[in-house]
């Protein structure tokens, strides 16, 4: 039998999906590194001109609809396309949502491309990783360590891409860092269809369980619905000029908290779930609030961070000038690094590492630790005095060693714990605590000031602190819940 060619040791298919997200990472971060300031700076500067509070605020809700979207673009999946179009068309929204940015259409261009990038991404993100799950049989040894080489892919696009994007956006100019972002998402495209039609033309082509014919005209009709509601929720208020950016933001705040306790009341209340199953979801449910407390402190590294990074940081390291988006390079760098250390260590301790949920809380301590590593620069030099950018490598380092305790160990148990009925949607269940985390984050935001940023890093890092010591006290109960996984 002729053998099965590799890519590091992993089916080849991992190779087209680790490359495609790689680049779809990259769009979407570089994008990121420079939306912010984009946003907030003075149209003479090639920017929006909007309140900088409105601009950290429009980077959570986006933030947080990208990931939300990932219910729609796992059931369009399921239902209707299968995972390999649902990719293949979400790249293609994507691309067009970064180009739309890159032309000089000012703020109707930003909501247009924010519109295509969060169905795009809806549609792309949770399937490409699913795919990854679909190369591996459930009991192939390799499937962790594939998940591993993937998510460092991700960080690989998320680390070249404010280096790239970021310095040509903010030194250059904006809508050249734009168009960068779109030229990525467009090399990923292509490799994810050549390279796809021979290691992936068997992988997720149709919809697990396709509408049939009836359902798809109540789908069509329940679109069409959906449409006319809003367009009555929020069609008078825009007529009449009312319609602003906070309305927008409150909305999405209140979805970020009602999709997950809809999620598990139908998970707990669901006749194809087992009891069994029912008490891992219980069990599953304290971890995926910690994940959101985790996600929100993790998340404002490229918002309320990145304000530091811009007002409150000296502009040269050892002489060397950096433009503000380059600290978005810290959290995927030291992903990068410390993968293989954390990968390491839990080999080594073997049976003897923490359980899930001790994990989880380590991490949560480490995140709330990096924000009150920052309550001290105001504390020992007053608001007004830039401090050395290590502060902030400082911070961002502590952060990402929590992320490696919680990160990867949530993507893996989710797949454990998520009932069988709703297998499909696991990965977007996951990603649904990083949405919620943001539509929070598009709240609290408005409590930073920069002359009480003391105060912010101080209560918000506290909290996170404090919530992982209590899901440390409640350790016990949840294992009696999950049982033996580990
Ligand atoms: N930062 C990771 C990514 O972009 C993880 C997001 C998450 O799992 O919430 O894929
Ligand atoms: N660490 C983020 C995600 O893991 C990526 C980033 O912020 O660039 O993988």
């Amino acid at each position: 039998m002729e053998k099965e060619k590799t890519f590091l040791g992993q089916p080849r298919g991992l190779s087209t999906l680790f490359f495609t997200e790689m680049w779809e990472r990259f769009s979407y971060y570089g994008m990121r590194a420079i939306l912010v300031y984009f946003m907030y700076d003075a149209v003479a500067n090639g920017g929006l001109g909007l309140p900088k509070g409105t601009a950290v605020a429009i980077m959570s809700i986006y933030g947080s609809l990208v990931y939300m979207s990932s219910i729609v673009g796992g059931w369009i999946s399921d239902r209707l396309l299968g995972s390999n179009k649902s990719v293949f068309y979400g790249g293609i929204l994507i691309m067009l949502g970064h180009i739309v940015l890159a032309t000089p259409l000012g703020i109707p261009a930003l909501f247009v491309s924010m519109m295509l990038i969060v169905i795009g991404t809806g549609l792309l993100k949770s399937n490409v990783s699913g795919m990854v799950g679909h190369l591996y049989s459930k009991d192939d040894i390799r499937r962790d360590a594939g998940f591993s080489i993937f998510y460092m892919g991700i960080n690989i696009g998320g680390l070249l891409a404010p280096i790239i994007v970021g310095i040509l956006g903010q030194e250059v100019n904006y809508h050249l860092g734009f168009s960068i972002a779109a030229i990525g998402m467009f090399i990923g495209l292509v490799q994810y269809y050549v390279q796809g039609k021979t290691t992936l033309k068997s992988v997720a082509i149709a919809p697990t369980n396709p509408l049939s014919a009836a359902e798809k005209k109540t789908f069509f009709r329940a679109v069409v619905l959906v449409l006319l509601a809003l367009a009555v929720l929020f069609g008078p208020a825009a007529a009449t000029g009312h319609l602003s950016v906070d309305i927008f933001i409150n909305f999405i705040s209140v979805l970020g908290i009602f999709l997950p306790i809809y999620y598990f009341t139908k998970m707990l209340r669901s006749k194809d779930v087992t009891p069994d199953e029912k008490k891992k979801v219980l069990a599953y449910i304290p971890l995926f609030l910690s994940a959101i407390v985790f996600w929100s402190l993790e998340e404002q590294g490229s918002s309320i961070l990145a304000l530091f990074a811009a007002d409150r940081t000296q502009s040269t390291l050892f002489g060397i000038n950096i433009p503000a988006s380059l600290y978005q390079t810290l959290n995927p760098l030291f992903v990068v690094l410390l993968t293989p250390v954390f990968v390491w260590l839990w080999t080594k301790l073997g049976s003897r590492q923490p359980r899930t949920e001790v994990k989880f809380a380590i991490g949560l301590v480490l995140a709330g630790l990096s924000f009150l590593l920052l309550m001290l620069p105001s504390l020992l030099f007053g608001v007004e005095e830039r401090v050395s950018p290590l502060w902030l490598v400082l911070s961002f380092f502590i952060m990402i060693a929590g992320e490696m305790c919680l990160s990867p160990v949530g993507l893996s148990v989710t797949t454990k714990l998520a009932p069988k009925a709703f297998e499909a949607q696991t990965l977007a269940i996951w990603l649904l605590a990083d949405a919620s985390s943001q539509a929070i984050n598009a709240q609290i935001a408005r409590f930073y000031t920069p002359q009480t940023e003391g105060m912010y890093y101080g209560i918000v890092g506290g909290v996170a602190v404090v919530v992982g010591i209590i899901l440390y006290l409640a350790r016990k109960p949840i294992r009696n819940l999950i049982g033996n996984i580990h």
